[in-house]
């Protein structure tokens, strides 16, 4: 029997409705940019299997010293007990991490970082004896699939037997430079009605939004505003975080820097699930008391595995190379060429790009749309192209290390794919 018949048996797969979509593909191999299946086929993970894995699967650097720390140390408590790797990665992550971020708090994944962080902003407040009960997001927004997460993102049809349950949220528009007095406007209603402990954001670029990009300067506006409403400003960098946006953090484009950020997906390239929610002085300080029950009482069975923390260290370490920065830089030059190339074709309504991410919109109607998306993912896999679109949505966020020939590979196939829609 084949894996993707085995997989049938027993395996209940995420976001997955198995009725409509009962195939798997089993991936046997990943090696550098490429995926290889139980039949052999080669794919070009043009996605970096969500934006994880940046330097490329198995990369020999990060996995060999991960192979070293299991001799050493593989698990430990980390409630009362520290080690070496948790602690260099603090201090590697304080160098590149915007200046104002001092602490830094571990979990086991992006939604998590995020329940820590909405966590964080709404005991700040309780612990100086104030009640704020309400938090502010983005519109089209996404943080994650827990509870908290899942409360401040926005609203999705799937979301149905859950939304009784949520947290207070209010939401506002992402800032496209027309709409920043109407944001004003609603941001001062808002904090007129409510008491408002925390506002979390995607800065810059909205991963599941199909790459949503918004104008820095708007977004500057809001923050602002939170700092002079004593608003926790919480940036969700678990997609953007760690060079996708050209700089090691999209936070690092703005001028206001966040109080707590929340950090994954590609903090350990792939290898290890593990997450961070960092955070400024001051919100440590809140916790700081010889009230036991103002310290922070969460935490994970696997927080600050050392495993997870030493393939964090060996990333961050790839990352800082001058020859990934110059991999980065080539990235972009060769995705702004490809935008010169398929901008005005017909069949591409609009495109965007910051640092390595880049998007495309189709110009297709959304009623009319069917089952396009399942056709253009098969149409990619059936050309070797590992491509995941959103929506009406194609989009591009391969790993730092991926070659020029592969690249050119991507770019063909999607100007080839745009003859069937
Ligand atoms: C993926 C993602 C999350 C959720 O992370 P998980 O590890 O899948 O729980 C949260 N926020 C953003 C911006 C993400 O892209």
């Amino acid at each position: 029997m084949t894996l993707k018949d085995r997989d049938k048996k027993h395996l209940w797969h995420p976001l997955t409705q198995h009725k409509l979509h009962p195939n798997t593909i089993a991936i046997t191999k990943a090696k550098g940019c490429v995926l290889t299946d139980e039949d052999g086929n080669d794919y070009i993970d043009a996605i970096a299997s969500w934006y994880t894995s940046m330097f490329g699967h198995c990369n020999p650097f990060i996995t060999n010293r991960v192979a070293a720390q299991m001799q050493q140390l593989d698990q430990i408590v980390f409630s009362g007990f520290t080690h070496e790797p948790a602690i260099k990665l603090s201090e590697t992550l304080i160098t590149i991490l915007p200046e104002n971020q001092n602490k830094i708090f571990f979990s086991d994944n992006g939604s998590t970082a995020v329940d820590v962080a909405i966590k964080m902003a709404l005991q700040f407040h309780f612990n100086q004896g104030e009640k704020r009960n309400t938090l502010i997001a983005f519109e089209d927004g996404f943080h994650g699939d827990t509870f908290g997460a899942m409360s401040v993102s926005g609203l999705s049809v799937y979301n149905g037997p859950f939304e009784d349950f949520f947290l207070d949220v209010k939401r506002i528009p992402t800032p496209n430079g027309d709409n920043h007095e109407y944001i004003l406007k609603t941001l001062k209603t808002i904090t007129a009605n409510h008491k408002i402990a925390g506002f979390i954001y995607e800065p810059l670029v909205q991963g599941a939004a199909a790459m949503k990009m918004h104008d820095a300067s708007g977004l500057e506006m809001i923050l602002q505003f939170c700092k002079t409403h004593n608003i926790v400003t919480i940036a969700d960098e678990v997609m953007t975080g760690f060079g996708k946006t050209g700089k090691h953090f999209a936070s690092l484009y703005l001028k206001t820097k966040p109080d707590i950020m929340c950090l994954s997906k590609a903090l350990t390239a792939g290898l290890m699930p593990m997450a961070i929610t960092s955070c400024v002085q001051k919100i440590y300080d809140a916790f700081y008391s010889d009230d036991i029950s103002k310290g922070l009482f969460h935490g994970h069975t696997y927080s600050a595995n050392p495993l997870a923390c030493t393939a964090a260290l060996a990333s961050i370490e790839l990352l800082q190379l001058e020859e990934t920065q110059n991999n980065i830089l080539r990235v972009i030059s060769a995705h702004n060429d490809f935008n010169e190339r398929i901008k005005h074709h017909p069949k591409v309504k609009s495109t965007r790009q910051l640092g390595i991410i880049f998007a495309l919109d189709l110009n297709v109607d959304m009623e009319r749309y069917g089952n396009l998306r399942d056709r253009l993912f098969k149409f990619f896999m059936s050309k070797g192209v590992f491509l995941r679109p959103l929506g009406n949505t194609i989009y591009i966020q391969a790993p730092y290390v991926i070659t020029q020939e592969q690249l050119e590979k991507i770019y063909k196939t999607i100007e080839e794919s745009l003859a069937i829609i």
